[in-house]
This record gives C-alpha cells, sequence and structure tokens, in this order.
C-alpha cells in the first residue's frame, strides 16, 4: 500500500510532443524526425558555436535529451572527424554497445564502419570508424599506447556523472593532454545539474545547459518498509498491470540473479492470470545479458499490450527506454566497496542515494506524466539515503588503476591530479601489493613482469596468474581459467525447481575433488571440444596451475578455522566458502579465493585448496612462515 508524498518538479517546457508516425515513411525518415523532436535538436548550432569556442567544455542534459546520440553526430556534420576520431566514452559496455548500435541506423551505416564500438574484450570498429562509442576503461587502456590520444579530435566523456575509476583518472590525463593539444576539445557530458565540480576542475571550463522537458512525476512511498524488496516490487509491478491505466514499467533491481528469479515469478504469476488481463511482456537488461537480448528492450510490443522493463542500474542514466510511465524503485543497488586496511574487496547490496532515487524516478516524467512507486517510507528516504553515492575510487581497489598510471610515467601518484584523491591508505596498498606481484621493483618502477602484466586487460592479480603460468607450464589452462573467471558469475545456471539438477551437473566438473577454477577450465574445455580428455593428471599438472592461480591471488589466501569459517592469512577477517563452490562441503584446512561476495555472511567464491608452504614460496615480500605456521 502507498501514500502519496510529492510531486517533483514540473517544467514548463512541455509542448513538444513525439510526432505522428505515418506508416507510408521509411523507417530511416521516422529515425530523423525523431532526431529533431530531441531536447538538445534546437542547440544543436550553438552547442557546437561553443564548443568551437573553447578547448574544454562540460555539458549537462537530463537523460534521454539526445547527448549521448546526438552529439557525436553533430561533431560529425560539422567536420571535427575530418581531423580525427570522436570518442565517445560511456561507464557501462552496454551502454556503449547499445548507443552505437542506435547511431550507426541513424546515420544508415553498417555498425562497425563510420560508428563503432570497442568494449574490453570486443572491438568493433575498422579503418573507416570516426565515431568510436568505448568504455572508459578502454579509453584508458588506449592511452597507454598512444599517450597523447593523437589520433583523436574530440573527446567526450559522457555520463560523466557517475564518477567511474576510470573516468575520474581519464579526467586528471585529459586536463594534462589539453594543455599540450590545443587542438583537442574535451567535453564532459553529465546528467547531474551540479556541473560546477567538473567545472572547477577544467580551470573553470563553461557549463553548457541543455533545457529538458520533463512531465510531472508523483512519487509514491510504502506506509511500512517491506520485509522482501523483490517480492513487494512484483507485487506492485502485479498491481499497476491491472488497475492502472497503460504505459510501460521499469523496475530497478540490483543484478542478474535477481532479475533473472523476478522475471521467472512474474511469468509463473502471470499465467494464473485470465485472457481478460491484458499480455505482459518483460524485458530485461544487464550487463552480462548477451547482445542479440539486449535490444528487446527497445522493440515495440504488441497494442494493447505492456511492457516491464527489469533493469540494474544501468536504466538509471546510461540507457532511455521511452514510453516508460511507471518505475517500481526499492531503493537498493549493488555496489563495490574495499577496505584499504585488509585488503578485503566485496560487492554489496547497499541502499541507493538520493540523487540515485530521484534519477530513477524522473525515467518515468519523460514521455508524459509518470509515477515512481518507492517501496521504502518517506521517512527513510530522508533520514537513511545519502545524498550522493561517493565516487568509485574512494571505494575501489586501486592495484589497477596505479599500474596503468606508472606505465604512463606518473612517479609520484600523491601528486596526481584527482579531482576527488583516494586515500593515501588505498594507493599504499596498491603499490604494496604491486610489489609483491613484482610489478613494480623497490624505487617504484614498473619491471618488465609489470609491463608484461599490463599488457593484459585484466585485474593485476589476474594478469600475475598468467604471467606465472610461463614458469609453470600451463599457460593454456590458466588463460581458460583468467577468462572463465573474467566472464562473472553466470556460468552455473540455477533456475528454480530444477536446483538439484543444476547442482548436479555442476559437481560433476568437480571429479576428484579439484577446486573451483579447474572446474571452470573443465567446463570450458568440455564446451570447446568434446573430445578432449577430461581425464586430468591431477597429482602434478592440476598443481602446477595451482601454483600459477597462488602466483596471482596469494594476497587472496584464508585457513580453516572453526568448522566451516575460514580466517584470512594477512589481515584476519571471517570469511565462509560459498555455497555454490564445489568445495563447500570439504572444507580444505587452505584455500586461496577470487573474490569475497557479502550476501548473508561474507562469501568468497571460487575457491581452490592451496598448500601454504606455496605462499612463502611464491611471495616471499608477501608471507613469512609465522604466516603460515599452525596456531
Ligand atoms: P542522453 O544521452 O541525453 O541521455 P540519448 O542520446 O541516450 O540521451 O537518447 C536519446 C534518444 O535516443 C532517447 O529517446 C532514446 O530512447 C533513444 N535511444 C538511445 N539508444 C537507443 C537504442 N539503442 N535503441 C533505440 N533508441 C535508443
Ligand atoms: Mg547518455
Amino acid at each position: 500500500e502507498f501514500i502519496k508524498e510529492s510531486m517533483l518538479k514540473v517544467d514548463d517546457e512541455m509542448s513538444i510532443e513525439s510526432p505522428q508516425i505515418s506508416k507510408a515513411k521509411s523507417e530511416l525518415e521516422t529515425l530523423h524526425e525523431d532526431r529533431r523532436t530531441l531536447p538538445i535538436y534546437a542547440h544543436r548550432d550553438s552547442l557546437l558555436k561553443a564548443i568551437e569556442e573553447h578547448q574544454v567544455l562540460v555539458i549537462v542534459g537530463e537523460t534521454g535529451s539526445g547527448k549521448t546520440t546526438q552529439i557525436p553526430q553533430y561533431l560529425h556534420e560539422a567536420g571535427y572527424t575530418k581531423r580525427g576520431k570522436v570518442a565517445c566514452t560511456q561507464p557501462r559496455r552496454v551502454a556503449a554497445m547499445s548507443v552505437a548500435a542506435r547511431v550507426s541506423q541513424e546515420m544508415d551505416v553498417k555498425l562497425g564502419h563510420e560508428v563503432g564500438y570497442s568494449i574490453r574484450f570486443e572491438d568493433y570498429t575498422s579503418e573507416k570508424t570516426v565515431l568510436k562509442y568505448m568504455t572508459d576503461g578502454k579509453l584508458l587502456r588506449e592511452l597507454l599506447g598512444e599517450p597523447d590520444l593523437a589520433s583523436y579530435s574530440v573527446i567526450m566523456v559522457d555520463e560523466a556523472h557517475e564518477r567511474t575509476v576510470s573516468t575520474d583518472v581519464l579526467f586528471g590525463l585529459l586536463k594534462d593532454i589539453a594543455r599540450f593539444r590545443k587542438d583537442i576539445k574535451i567535453l564532459i557530458s553529465s546528467a547531474t545539474p551540479d556541473a560546477s565540480k567538473f567545472s572547477d576542475f577544467f580551470d573553470c571550463a563553461p557549463i553548457y545547459r541543455i533545457s529538458g522537458r520533463r512531465y510531472p512525476v508523483e512519487i509514491q512511498y510504502t506506509k511500512a518498509p517491506v520485509a522482501d524488496y523483490l517480492d513487494a516490487a512484483i507485487v506492485t509491478v502485479l498491481q499497476i498491470h491491472v488497475t492502472q491505466p497503460p504505459g510501460d514499467m521499469l523496475v530497478f533491481l540490483t543484478g542478474q540473479e535477481e532479475i533473472e528469479s523476478a522475471e521467472e515469478i512474474l511469468k509463473h504469476k502471470i499465467s494464473g492470470f485470465g485472457l481478460e488481463i491484458p499480455k505482459l511482456v518483460i524485458c530485461k537488461i544487464f550487463s552480462n545479458l548477451p547482445t542479440e537480448l539486449q535490444a528487446k528492450i527497445f522493440q515495440p510490443i504488441p497494442i494493447g499490450s505492456r511492457k516491464v522493463v527489469l533493469a540494474t542500474n544501468i536504466a538509471e542514466a546510461s540507457l532511455t527506454i521511452d514510453g516508460i510511465n511507471y518505475v517500481i524503485d526499492p531503493g537498493f543497488c549493488k555496489i563495490e566497496s574495499y577496505n584499504p586496511r585488509t585488503g578485503m574487496e566485496s560487492l554489496q547490496v547497499t541502499s541507493i542515494s538520493k540523487a540515485s532515487a530521484n534519477q530513477r524516478a524522473g525515467r518515468s516524467g519523460r514521455t508524459g506524466p509518470g509515477k515512481c512507486f518507492r517501496l521504502y517510507t518517506a521517512d527513510s528516504y530522508k533520514t537513511k539515503f545519502d545524498d550522493n553515492t561517493p565516487p568509485e575510487i574512494q571505494r575501489t581497489n586501486l592495484t589497477s588503476v596505479v599500474l596503468s598510471l606508472k606505465i604512463l610515467g606518473i612517479q609520484n601518484l600523491l601528486n596526481f591530479d584527482f579531482m576527488d584523491p583516494p586515500s593515501n591508505e588505498a594507493l599504499v596498498k596498491a603499490l604494496e601489493l604491486l610489489f609483491a606481484l613484482g610489478a613494480l621493483n623497490k624505487l617504484g618502477e614498473v619491471t618488465k613482469v609489470g609491463r608484461q602484466m599490463a599488457g593484459f586487460p585484466l585485474d593485476p592479480m589476474l594478469s600475475k596468474m598468467i604471467v606465472a603460468s610461463d614458469k609453470y607450464k600451463c599457460s593454456d589452462e590458466v588463460i581458460s581459467i583468467a577468462a572463465m573467471l573474467s566472464v562473472g558469475n553466470s556460468i552455473f545456471y540455477r533456475p528454480k525447481g530444477e536446483q538439484v539438477h543444476a547442482d548436479h551437473a555442476r559437481m560433476s566438473f568437480h571429479t576428484g575433488n579439484v577446486g573451483d577454477h579447474i572446474a571452470l577450465m573443465n567446463v570450458y574445455n568440455s564446451w570447446r571440444e568434446t573430445n578432449y580428455s577430461t581425464q586430468w593428471c591431477y597429482e602434478n599438472y592440476v598443481q602446477a596451475i595451482n601454483k600459477a592461480i597462488t602466483s596471482g591471488f596469494f594476497s587472496h589466501s584464508a585457513r580453516l578455522q572453526n568448522y566451516g569459517s575460514y580466517r584470512t592469512v594477512k589481515h584476519p577477517w571471517i570469511v565462509h566458502i560459498h555455497p555454490s563452490s564445489g568445495l563447500a562441503d570439504n572444507f580444505p584446512r587452505w584455500v586461496v579465493y577470487h573474490e569475497v561476495v557479502l550476501t548473508t555472511k561474507e562469501y568468497m567464491r571460487n575457491v581452490t585448496e592451496l598448500k601454504p608452504e606455496w605462499l612463502v614460496e611464491i611471495a616471499p615480500h608477501y608471507y613469512q612462515m609465522k604466516d603460515i605456521k599452525d596456531a
């Protein structure tokens, strides 16, 4: 049950309506008309003029006003691409791919030709590419090979308000490049009205504001806190579907697993409804969703039916789905957190910020008046939600960033021009780990191993594991494992009602009590070639592999203490083996793990047994005998 609380700001610029589309028009004509109805269109000429006049320009405009899709096209039309490529960075992979696809349609070119995208592990560009959508992390990697970005004429750092680590580091580097490359243009675009921080950082760069159009959004809160937000979200979706006028829905959930279980429950519930209820089309979007399925959220649905989009934070600002009138906001998101003291990283489900909540609500008022159902009380919004989420650079492991900056020749990181500097403790921790991994020498200079490691677009611990695999003659296997670890947690699917079968199938990759890493490799190998013998000579071969894993992940070691719980070796922290692990019931005495996730407990995910002697052998800078002595 909801109570009405407030109305978001009502804008007076509501005169622009979507055009009436006649069937006779070609798809391309319609796309061109759509371009002209976007709020940014009225600003085209003055925006181009401002870009011409200033080297650095901060651009602010409400989500959906056309910044991401239009500005690069305007620049192309104005001739900037004759001097070099236009890069447009996105914090999220899916956004880069989806926007590039859209822009290639609008320009009527093949994706990968004039318009392309480049994200980690996937480069969809060619010699012809002049508009390049890419993740901010990808541009950072390109900088390692081209420190002055000579092949670019304009860099647009988009979704700057997200303040990812890569975006923040790019800010510092671009500011420097702008000093010696007077011909390059830097655009910083953001959806948050408070852009003065960006302007201040870039030596008082002017702020260009794109006046948006926004319809009123009615916000409703729950009267009491909800016990289970997933359940509450599903009930709300169904209530809206049967009681509210037409209009699509957008539900913000925290991750793939949650989205998939919501989808299953919704499908099940809907199947019990009679035919008099309109059809509900369920769409989903999250970063690991296969490319083919991503486009579904934008596709039109049959007349008379209603769409519900189950999305992660990605739909908060990076992607705009037209036709949303109802937003359901449980008030949570998954964020990374890092404790430099213990070196522990974890992904935690936490309350969103007020800024996020308002951004989410705003998604319902883009094409008409909207409603936002907040699955929390007005009081928690006021008292428990922070104003803004702290920038990622202040809550993440900096090992990878520090290695990149060192490769770029930035010796003294304490002097680097960060918009919001990370803590010294986090920087020192990163330096220590890089030293222990052999990537830096005692003087803090990058070693040969460090350069090899930086060649991989991976976390330094994974890179070290690969570099070390050469010595143990198991590179092929270790690269497979690294690849499997890099695709996230979606390898094993555990559908509701089929858990027993799924667990059985998963355990079949664990024959011989191998750790989770080897199991991942077994999965990969069985997939790659079914005629490949899965009879591993475990004794030696597998141990080689485990040593290579330990070479990268030695800092992630833990020792069994009381039955079932583990204590991390270097900085005491109590953790448990995740139930999805093949070793969950084995309780090996010593383990190395890939990551810790915080759900009901601190769980180690992807665990492999290790011999404590290896720690001292492989990482003598990090471990001494006393660390591995049995207490
Ligand atoms: P902004 O960057 O200011 O948030 P965008 O340029 O992303 O705005 O969006 C402008 C318009 O383009 C929106 O109406 C949005 O729905 C549409 N659009 C963007 N990407 C796609 C896509 N992949 N498919 C269909 N429409 C899209
Ligand atoms: Mg955008």
